[in-house]
C-alpha cells in the first residue's frame, strides 16, 4: 500500500505538508492541498486513521505507551513508513521526544468493531452505530471523523425517507469503495476455488479447479489465477491475499502444517503464493501479504461477519463454529474475534474433529482410531450409508447430497443415516461445549445441506449430555458451502480492516 512519503514524493511536497493536508485541510494553501489530495487519490493512500485520531487527543487524554522511539528518526531514511504518519503529527502537536505506535486497545477495538458493523450494515446512522457499540454518540462521532477525512469512509443522506417526517433526512455512513482488491483462496480436499473481491466482499470474479493430489502443483495453479485475476483489473490495487486451508497452521499464519485428507505436511503456502506488489511506487518492491488461516477458523470470521448484518448484534458475540464437510474443524469467536489458541501453538486450536469419540474405533487419516469426524462429516455418511443398506458390488458410495437427495424422496436408509450423523454431531458438540464454556453453537459445511433431518437427532444427542442437562445451549444452522470462498476472503479483508485503525492487540 502507499505510504504518506509515496504521496509527498508524487506531490512534490514534505511529508509534514501531507499529515496537514489530511488533519488539518484548511491550513494548507488551496492549489498545494488540490496536489496533495490528486496524488492520495492516484496512489489510493490510506492513512492510519486511528493513530492519528489518538495523536490528535495525546494532549488531553493519557494513552497506554507501547513503544517509544527519538524524534530526530523523521530524518532517517530506514524504511519504517508504518510509523510516518505518527512521526510527523508527533512534530506537529510539538512533542517531539515521544511516539505513541499503535493506539489504546480499547479505542483500536471500538473502530475495529465500529468498520465491520458499517461494512455489514452500511448505510447506517451514527445514532444505531452508538447503539450498537454501547457508546455515546459523541465517541463515534471521533472515531468516525478521521476515518471519513482520510477517504475510508463516507457519509451521505439516506435516500429512503420516512413519509410525513420532519427534519432532516438520517446521514448514514458507508464504507468508501475504492480501488483495492482482494483475493481469497479456499483450498478445498476435493475442490479449490480462487475468488477476487472488493473491501465490501462483493465478489468480482472466480475460478475453481480440483484440488491436485500434489500441494506444489496446487499452489503453482492458484499462483497463476491469482496473477491472472490481477492483471485482469488493472484499475485495482491488490492489496492482501487469504488463504484457508483444511488443516492447522503455523503461528505466524505462513504455513499450513498438515492436512490429513491431502497427506500434505509442512506447505509453505505464503511463501509459494508470493507476488510482487506492482502498483507499489517506491522503489523498493514489496510483496503483497499473504495470510494463512485455517477453514474452520476462516468460516468463523464469515460467520460472525454475517451476524453484523442484524441489527441487535453488537459485535462482540461469543460462538463455536462447526464446520464439517470431508473432516470437522471448529472455530471459536469470543467477544467478536477469532481465538486461535497461544504462544507457538496458536493455530492448533479447531482440531476436534480428531477427539477420539469411539475407542478402537474406525481409523482416519490422521492416523488416529475412532475420530469424530470419522463418524459425523458429510464424507463418513457415504459409509455408514453403504453399511445400513445391503452393499452392492461395484457401485461408488453416493455423495452427500445425493443422499439428501433420496432422503428427501422418502427414502428410510437415507433418513437413517443422516439420522445417525445428526446422533454423532451432537456427541462431539456437547463435548465442544463443556470443552470450551461457551454454549452458542453454529453449524456449517455440506452436512448442512441435511439439516432437516439430522438436527432432531443432533439436539436430543446434545440434551442428553451433561452440555445439555447444565447450560443455556443452542445450536444454530450457518452456510453449507459459500463459508469457504467467502471466509478466505474475509480473512484478506480482515488484515486490510486490522491495518486501518492500527491496533497493537497480539490477539487474533
Ligand atoms: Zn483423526
Amino acid at each position: 500500500m502507499a505510504t504518506l512519503r509515496d504521496v509527498a514524493r508524487l506531490a512534490g511536497v514534505s511529508t509534514m505538508t501531507v499529515s496537514r493536508v489530511v488533519n488539518n485541510p484548511g491550513d494548507v494553501k488551496s492549489d498545494t492541498r488540490a496536489r496533495v489530495e490528486s496524488a492520495i487519490a492516484q496512489l489510493g493512500f490510506v492513512p492510519n486513521a486511528v493513530g492519528r485520531l489518538l495523536a490528535q487527543k495525546r494532549n488531553r487524554a493519557p494513552v497506554s505507551l507501547s513503544r517509544s522511539i527519538s524524534g530526530e528518526w523523521s530524518h532517517d531514511e530506514r524504511d519504517r513508513s508504518n510509523v510516518d504518519d505518527e512521526l510527523v503529527l508527533q512534530a506537529t502537536s510539538g512533542r517531539r521526544n515521544l511516539v505513541v505506535q499503535g493506539s489504546s486497545s480499547l479505542s483500536g477495538d471500538t473502530a475495529r468493531t465500529m468498520l465491520r458493523i458499517v461494512r455489514a450494515a452500511q448505510p447506517i446512522s451514527r445514532v444505531d452505530l452508538a447503539r450498537r457499540l454501547e457508546v455515546n454518540r459523541s465517541t463515534v462521532t471521533e472515531i468516525v471523523k478521521p476515518l471519513i477525512a482520510s477517504g475510508v469512509l463516507c457519509e451521505a443522506a439516506s435516500e429512503q425517507r420516512t413519509a410525513g417526517r420532519l427534519g432532516r433526512p438520517p446521514i448514514g455512513l458507508s464504507l468508501r469503495g475504492d480501488r483495492s482488491l482482494f483475493i481469497g483462496v479456499n483450498i478445498g480436499v476435493r475442490r479449490t476455488h480462487v475468488g477476487a473481491a472488493t473491501n465490501g466482499g462483493q465478489l468480482l470474479n472466480e475460478e475453481s479447479f480440483d484440488t491436485p493430489a500434489d500441494s506444489n502443483a496446487t499452489l503453482t495453479r492458484v499462483h497463476s489465477i491469482v496473477e491472472r485475476l490481477r492483471d485482469s483489473m488493472p484499475e485495482r490495487s491488490l492489496v492482501c491475499i487469504g488463504v484457508s486451508v483444511p488443516g492447522p497452521t503455523d503461528a505466524g499464519r505462513k504455513q499450513l502444517l498438515f492436512a490429513p485428507h491431502l497427506g500434505w505436511r509442512d506447505v509453505p503456502v505464503a511463501e509459494a503464493l508470493a507476488i510482487e506488489d506492482k502498483q507499489r511506487t517506491t522503489k523498493s518492491n514489496t510483496r503483497v501479504p499473504v495470510i494463512v488461516e485455517n477453514d474452520a477458523t476462516a468460516a468463523a470470521i464469515y460467520e460472525a461477519r454475517t451476524h453484523l448484518r442484524d441489527s441487535t448484534n453488537r459485535g462482540r458475540n461469543d460462538f463455536v463454529l462447526v464446520r464439517a464437510g470431508t473432516g470437522i474443524g471448529v472455530g471459536l469467536v469470543l467477544g467478536g474475534e477469532v481465538y486461535r489458541g497461544t504462544g507457538t501453538d496458536s493455530g492448533l486450536l479447531g482440531e476436534f474433529g480428531h477427539m477420539t469419540i469411539v475407542a478402537g474405533g474406525k481409523t482416519c487419516a490422521c492416523g488416529n482410531r475412532g475420530c469424530w469426524e470419522v463418524y459425523a462429516s458429510a464424507a463418513s455418511a457415504a459409509s455408514l450409508y453403504e453399511n445400513e443398506r445391503t452393499s452392492r458390488s461395484g457401485e461408488t458410495p453416493p455423495r452427500f447430497i445425493e443422499i439428501v437427495a433420496r432422503a428427501e424422496a422418502g427414502e428410510l436408509q437415507a433418513q437413517a443415516t443422516l439420522k445417525r450423523i445428526g446422533e454423532y454431531l451432537g456427541i462431539g458438540i456437547s463435548n465442544v461445549i463443556v470443552g470450551l464454556g461457551v454454549s452458542r453453537v453454529v453449524v456449517s459445511g455440506r452436512v448442512v445441506h441435511g439439516w432437516k433431518f439430522l438436527q432432531r437427532s443432533l439436539r436430543e444427542a446434545v440434551a442428553g449430555t451433561m452440555a445439555g442437562r447444565l447450560s443455556n445451549w443452542s445450536v444454530e444452522q450457518g452456510e453449507p458451502t459459500g463459508a469457504g470462498l467467502g471466509g478466505a476472503l474475509e480473512v484478506a479483508i480482515e488484515h486490510y480492516l486490522k491495518g486501518l485503525v492500527g491496533s497493537t492487540r497480539a490477539a487474533a
